[in-house]
C-alpha cells in the first residue's frame, strides 16, 4: 500500500536556496497545509508536507531545490506499468488513449525545462 511513510522514502527533499530566493513568499502563501516558513532561519518547508509540489511550480526564481533524479529515472519503469494496466482497460472498452502513448517520453523533464525558460530571462 502507498503510505505517506512509504512515499516519503522516494520523495525529494525540498530546500530553499536563499542565494536566489527573493522572498516574495508566493510558496508560502500557496503551500495547501502552511508547510512553509520562509522567514524562519533557515527557512521551513515541507514540515508539514502533502507532496503536491505546488511550492517548486510557482516559485518565480526556482528557489525550491531537489535532486529530482531518482524520480526521473524512475518514470520509464513506472509509466511501462501503467501503461500495461490502461491497455487492458482500453482493450475492454473502459479507457481511450487521448494521446499516441508512444509519444510520452521522459528525456526533458519539466524541471530542465523550467530551468531553461528562467535562464532565458536573466
Ligand atoms: S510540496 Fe506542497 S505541501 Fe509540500 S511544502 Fe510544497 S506546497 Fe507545501
Ligand atoms: S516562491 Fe521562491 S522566491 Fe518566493 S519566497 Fe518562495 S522560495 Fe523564495
Amino acid at each position: 500500500m502507498l503510505t505517506k511513510d512509504a512515499i516519503e522514502q522516494f520523495m525529494p527533499k525540498f530546500s530553499i536556496n536563499t542565494d536566489t530566493c527573493i522572498q516574495c513568499h508566493e510558496c508560502e502563501e500557496n503551500c495547501p497545509v502552511q508547510g512553509i516558513d520562509i522567514e524562519a532561519e533557515p527557512p521551513r518547508i515541507q514540515d508539514p508536507c502533502i507532496y503536491c509540489w505546488r511550492c517548486v511550480t510557482i516559485c518565480p526564481t526556482l528557489s525550491v531545490e531537489a535532486d529530482w533524479e531518482p524520480l526521473v529515472a524512475m518514470a520509464p519503469t513506472n509509466y511501462a506499468r501503467y501503461k500495461n494496466e490502461l491497455d487492458k482497460v482500453a482493450a475492454r472498452g473502459g479507457f481511450r488513449w487521448l494521446v499516441d502513448p508512444e509519444t510520452i517520453v521522459f528525456d526533458d523533464p519539466l524541471y530542465k525545462q523550467r530551468q531553461r525558460e528562467i535562464k532565458s530571462k536573466e
